[in-house]
């Protein structure tokens, strides 16, 4: 393989990331290549190790290096309510926030029969269980508000709707269409208060 055909083989792998366009893939590409070799051997074993040791929690399905994750293990999270949350970046967004004081379940996407996501695919069943714990109170619905989001939450109160479960949704101060994953924390904040 001679030098051109490496530099367009990392050009494609940075390519296949997300937002990554073929542009900024070349710029990142030889920008890597002008640095000390330091980098690239830091960068490919941190992205290692964080793809080798990063876990789902047993709980949750959130990402975590130990069995359970620190939000499931803390004892001074209240265990009435679970906050259900599409993916682990909306999870985030959401603890940025720092007014949320339950527990988390990452369903791991969104209904969208067109692109083959079914129940099945999505970590409903683990919910489904939670739920079944009597000292469950509140399930609060915090998906995006999108058709998809709409969908699943319209799926899911239907399905573990039950005697003495509230299960409500994330406030309107999240627009409508709008992604939970880049509301600011006062928007974020302010939609947990007003959820209905
Ligand atoms: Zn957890």
């Amino acid at each position: 393989m001679n030098y051109e055909d490496l530099i367009q083989k990392l050009i494609d792998q940075l390519t296949e990331l997300p937002s990554i366009g073929p542009k900024s893939a070349e710029r990142l590409a030889f920008y890597i290549l002008s640095q000390p070799e330091s980098l690239a051997d830091d960068l490919s074993s941190t992205i290692h190790d964080a793809r080798s040791k990063v876990i789902r929690c047993e709980i949750c399905m959130n990402y975590t290096v130990n069995r359970i994750c620190q939000i499931c293990a803390n004892p001074n999270r209240n265990d009435r309510q679970i906050l259900l949350v599409a993916s682990p970046p909306d999870l985030a967004a959401i603890e940025r926030a720092a007014t949320y004081k339950g527990k988390y379940h990452v369903l791991g996407g969104l209904l969208d029969p067109l692109s083959d996501i079914t129940p099945a695919k999505l970590n409903i069943a683990q919910l489904e269980s939670r739920i079944h714990n009597p000292q469950v109170q509140e399930l609060i619905l915090a998906l995006n508000t999108n058709v998809e989001g709409e969908a699943t939450a319209y799926y899911l109160t239907e399905r573990l709707s039950r005697d003495n479960l509230v299960i409500s949704r994330l406030g309107l101060g999240i627009p409508v269409g709008a992604d939970i994953e880049y509301a600011d924390e006062k928007t974020i904040a302010q939609a947990l208060i007003s959820r209905n």
